[in-house]
């Protein structure tokens, strides 16, 4: 069995540098290793791991971390809670200037968050915006990260042709999923999923589509049950893989071969 883990951050272990939430919860875990973090998550079978950028940093961070470790890629990205300050820091063009590195297979995450609102509204347009024509001229998949923000991400997405990429972290509606499925867009899940209450929430993880499906950590964040209360590592996509494979009534093996094949078709990952 083989799992992959599409979306975590852990670029930023031991590090001084780089998004500043993801760095502190790691440096509050006391793990100081991505070496050790990486061991667990293959004794897990989490044989592969994509580490997403969410500012210039983070992402060079990213960039560099998988240089030598055979089993991460990169996503160079810029949040939409870090649109306003990379405008500000006149960021875009070092930032895309990493997409030619070695090992960068996506760019994200990148969308838009107005449940948070860190940055204007203007602001995470125009950087998604930015980003989306990035992906586009290099012919690379998007991770997206679309918080309440569904009736203005639609317009956006569908004034270009060609975008493809992954809904990262999904817990939205019926509607916004048949969206996404139409567009052909993959769901990305994680530990959200195992302490989701709501029954809509739930009947949305059951429908979507296995050739659809990633899996995730968003590690540090978003640990699954029965983990609450300590980190979040790669490894723990193997607890949120065993709760979809019962929640979905999908065989494990069946779930992680197809969310595997999926990750590898997505971002090109051999
Ligand atoms: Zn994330």
């Amino acid at each position: 069995m083989e799992l992959f883990d599409t979306h975590c951050h852990i670029q930023s272990v031991g590090q001084t540098g780089g998004e500043r939430s993801t760095r502190e919860l790691w440096a509050k875990s006391g793990e100081t290793s991505v070496d050790a973090v990486v061991e667990r998550a293959e004794q897990a079978n989490v044989k592969q791991m994509i580490c997403v950028g969410c500012d210039l940093a983070d992402s060079q961070l990213a960039v560099d971390c998988v240089k030598n470790r055979e089993n991460l890629y990169a996503s160079i990205g810029i949040h939409p809670h870090e649109a306003e300050l990379a405008l500000q820091k006149g960021h875009l063009e070092p930032f895309a200037a990493l997409v030619d590195g070695h090992k960068v297979i996506a760019v994200g995450e990148t969308g838009l968050d107005f449940f948070y609102n860190h940055s204007p509204k203007e602001a995470q347009e125009q950087v998604l915006r930015f980003q989306i024509e990035l992906a586009l001229q290099h012919n690379l998949p998007l991770i997206f990260h679309v918080r309440e923000a569904f009736d203005d991400f639609w317009p956006i997405f569908d004034s270009y042709q060609g975008v493809r990429g992954v809904l990262h972290s999904f817990t939205d509606s019926q509607t916004n999923l048949d969206k996404a499925i139409e567009r052909g867009l993959y769901i990305g899940v994680n530990g959200i999923a195992t302490f989701a209450k709501k029954p809509e929430q739930v009947a949305v993880y059951r429908a979507i589509p296995l050739e659809n499906l990633l899996l995730e950590t968003d590690a540090p964040f978003l640990t699954p049950v029965p983990y609450r209360g300590s980190i979040c590592e790669p490894y723990h996509v193997e607890t949120t893989a065993n709760f979809l494979s019962d929640l979905r009534k999908e065989s494990r093996e069946a779930l992680a071969r197809a969310t595997t094949f999926n990750a590898k078709q997505l971002f090109n990952a051999t």
